[in-house]
């Protein structure tokens, strides 16, 4: 038996496929153990396609301990190495650790990664401490170069044709940081509203889309998953105040503020929507925002409680504006007093990205 440590399902099923041909008499087992991946949503997605892949591949699969803390407190004191540095190897090490383990507990006497697969890794580093972990299991470490001779080439067409998640980061918090940085984007990976909002192109949205993808998949249903170029937006906080006191207020999506606090007056009203003075702000009531999304929210906490979907806050806000492209502050004030000077704190962030969306065919 060979157990296979596996990281992805990008870099495991076309590993697992040629190390099949290559061990036709072995019985191959998965283990996904990474407690690297960070954060748990981008864990528990990475886990799924490859559940998905290895039922394909008739691949047994055993999922190991999500022992995030242990990861942290390993790596501590080489948070900004950079990648293929020494928290890899360290990140490595735990990983092929942990699988040698295992191996030996199973009675195997073979151990590899598909990290092996990776181009982002370094073939030689991975190969020398794996065969070290190894040595003190007493079992053999199995580093075959499946990128060799077009294999990397054919590993992306596969992946293509499988229609498997591609991550866009290693795994861990500090990668993560250190490439939003250098792609001078926010790393909305880590971004979860108390209201628990599913928000676009989140880990949330993606989990949701891949768990229909496979439904469409064991139904038969022919589909595909296309890419698409948007203005993306997280809100980090926002929120109105008057007198010095905190109003129960929530801003819709795509609300903007140029200097993240502006003083505002109301200075007009027409129809249902109050005009102010500064910025573009515009306020709606409560009653307004239940009327035009057809809810019954008693009071602003119950927004949180129970959100709108992401996609109604934007069909809300072109009811109020009728302009695709709008970015002014629009809030929702449960008591709206015409009088006196409110203050706005509100920072949010707007930002070209990428999502993934299901098609099908009929
Ligand atoms: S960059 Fe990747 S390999 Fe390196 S520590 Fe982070 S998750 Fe592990």
């Amino acid at each position: 038996m060979i157990l296979v440590h596996i990281c992805c399902a990008v870099d495991s099923h076309y590993f697992l496929q040629r190390l099949k041909e290559n061990y036709p008499a072995k019985k191959i087992v998965g283990f996904f153990y990474d407690p690297n991946i960070h954060p748990y949503g981008e864990y528990r997605l990475r886990l799924l396609d490859v559940q998905k892949s290895c039922q394909k591949l008739e691949i047994e699969l055993i999922e190991g301990e999500y022992d995030y803390k242990k990861w942290l407190d390993l790596v501590s004191g080489y948070e900004s190495e950079p990648e293929k540095g020494a928290r890899c190897d360290i990140c490595f090490d735990r990983r092929l650790e942990v699988s040698a383990k295992k191996a030996s507990e199973l009675g195997s006497g073979f151990l590899t990664t598909t990290l092996l697969m990776s181009p982002k890794k370094s073939f030689e580093q991975l190969k020398k401490r794996g065969e070290e972990v190894c040595k003190k299991e007493a079992i053999e470490f199995i580093a075959p170069d499946f990128r060799q001779k077009g294999g990397t080439q054919e590993q992306f067409v596969t992946a293509k044709e499988q229609k498997l998640y591609h991550q866009d980061y290693c795994g861990c918090i500090y990668a993560l940081g250190m490439q939003r940085d250098s792609q001078k984007k926010i790393a909305d990976e880590l971004f979860s509203p108390i209201s628990a909002q599913i928000l676009p192109n989140s880990i949330e949205e993606k989990l949701s889309l891949y768990n229909k993808r496979y439904e469409m998949e064991e139904k038969g249903i022919n589909h595909k998953i296309v890419r698409e170029k948007f203005l993306n937006y997280r809100l980090l906080y926002g929120y109105v105040q008057k007198d010095g006191s905190v109003l129960e207020s929530y801003p819709l999506a795509y609300s903007t503020l140029k200097r993240k606090s502006t003083k505002f007056r109301i200075v007009d009203k027409v129809k249902d929507i109050y005009f102010t003075n500064r910025e573009e702000i515009i306020i709606i009531s409560l009653d307004y925002f239940n009327k035009i999304i057809g809810t019954n929210y008693k009071d602003i906490k119950n927004i949180i409680k129970s959100p709108p979907l992401f996609e109604t806050e934007l069909k809300a806000r072109s009811k109020i504006i009728y302009n695709f492209f709008s970015l002014s502050p629009i809030i929702v004030l449960k008591n709206i007093d015409l009088n006196g000077a409110y203050q706005l704190r509100l920072n949010a962030h707007i930002y070209e990205d990428v999502r993934e969306h299901l098609v099908t065919f009929s």
